[in-house]
């Protein structure tokens, strides 16, 4: 593969933004690579500014999900720029966008905007403590919730890639309010909510993302919404990956459970800057202006991203009945010949899927937390990754990564994926 112009843009980029990246985990470190610059991007696919094409199975970290540039989407974006940028100022399609998602998650009275997942997270932390009057919250090692000082603690993917714990820069007198639990451990939530009285929220990742896909165990997403409730104790979901993406009313919807805030954003701004955080109505009218918690944004519902993200909900749900059967189908598929594939030429290797989702982990038991995330081969995963690109696949560069579909996918797509990667498992055994 010829990477002649990236490597130019690389050298450039890295004078000029640290590591070259605007966010870590595309600087392709922790597999020993460099990345490859896009020039431009269509259905399933990414084109390279030095004229190689990937199927794309990060599809912007989960953020897009109907395949890039989607032709009726930049109509219906190109319609929005007409009529302006950004107001700060109301408009009518918040007020839309805002009831697609009550209406899609029950569990929602009200909903505010944002600009990213990690303000969503930010805010919703922020809102449980002023709420609760208590500054405590409980996280589960290895899920990520954006780059909040209290949260950027055991905090999965780019963090567990580089090794670093915690981040420099966080303040130890804030850090110490953030008790860290077991994802599928209900007892390790016990223990500290029986250790405090001072734990104003639970955040979570019902599907574990940012470890790789890690789902629940039978029960546990139940007894922590009972574990919570009987406290007094903030529920927190952060669907930011998760919701609209495993299905029309994210994993709350899968699993029955009925939180006190969600977290959302990737998906529901259609590859625009767009996070949401929303939830109980008492709880949420406790913002300014009603109340007395601060939270506010300049580009915040803007309305460019707004109708974006209109448009994408809308297709999921007049079209959800096709849309999230066809990703399981596709998944099963894919899983099912990659698993044989490495079983035949004896690689260990898991693969850990929902609707929309999946990650295959170099590992040979099964993954059911970060500690067993953590033991996987990341030496294999190295080689699988580079292998792939070679063959033009883009997984995420990191093992600690959910690979997404999109709606561009094709069966011809997936043929391709998996003949690479019998050509992979292939050179690897044999190298
Ligand atoms: C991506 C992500 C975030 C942060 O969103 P940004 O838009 O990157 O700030 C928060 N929570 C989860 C689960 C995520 O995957």
């Amino acid at each position: 593969m010829i990477k002649t112009r990236s490597d130019e843009y690389c050298i450039e980029a890295r004078q000029l933004i640290p590591g070259g990246v605007n966010s870590p985990v595309r600087a392709f470190q922790s597999v020993n690579d460099r990345p490859f610059y896009v020039k431009r991007a269509k259905g399933a696919y990414l084109y390279d500014v030095d004229g190689n094409s990937f199927i794309d199975y990060v599809s912007s970290w989960g953020a897009i999900v109907l395949g890039h540039a989607d032709d009726a989407l930049i109509t219906a974006v190109k319609d929005a720029l007409e009529d302006g940028t950004s107001y700060g100022a109301c408009h009518p399609y918040e007020i839309e966008l805002a009831r697609l998602i009550v209406d899609a998650f029950p569990s929602m009275d009200s909903i505010r905007l944002t600009t990213s997942g990690t303000e969503a997270t930010m805010s919703a932390v922020r809102l449980a403590r002023g709420y609760t009057g208590k500054d405590g919250i409980i996280k589960f090692r290895g899920c990520y919730h954006g780059h909040v000082d209290s949260l950027l603690v055991k905090a999965g993917s780019g963090l567990a890639t580089f090794g670093i714990p915690d981040s420099a820069g966080v303040p130890a007198d804030l850090a110490k309010h953030t008790y860290v639990a077991d994802f599928n451990r209900l007892g390790t939530v016990r223990d500290i909510m029986d250790g405090s009285d001072d734990i104003a929220c639970v955040i979570i990742e019902p599907i574990m993302g940012n470890m790789g896909v890690i789902l629940p165990e039978e029960g546990f997403l139940k007894g922590l919404e009972k574990l919570c409730g009987e406290r007094g104790i903030l529920l927190i979901f952060d669907e930011v990956i998760s919701g609209f993406r495993v299905g029309f009313g994210g994993a709350q919807h899968i699993w029955g459970i009925d939180p006190d805030l969600t977290c959302l954003g990737k998906i529901i701004g259609g590859g625009f800057p767009v996070g949401a955080f929303g939830g109980k109505r008492h709880i949420m009218e406790r913002l300014a202006p009603l109340g007395d918690i601060y939270q506010a944004g300049t580009l915040s519902g803007n309305p460019v991203a707004v109708r974006a993200g209109i448009h994408v909900l809308g297709r999921l749900k007049s079209n959800a009945g096709e849309i999230y059967p066809g990703f399981a189908g596709a998944g099963e598929r894919l899983s099912g010949a990659v698993l044989e594939i490495a079983g035949r030429y004896g690689v260990p290797y898991r693969i850990n899927s929902i609707t929309g989702m999946f990650t295959g982990f170099f590992s040979r038991s099964a993954v059911t937390d970060y500690e067993s995330a953590s033991a996987c081969d990341r030496e294999l995963y190295e080689k699988f990754f580079k292998g792939m690109l070679e063959n033009g696949i883009f997984f995420a560069p990191s093992q600690f990564e959910a690979s997404f579909f999109t709606c561009a996918l094709s069966q011809s797509d997936i043929d391709r994926t998996i003949e690479a990667c019998e050509n992979v498992f292939r050179t690897i055994v044999n190298e």
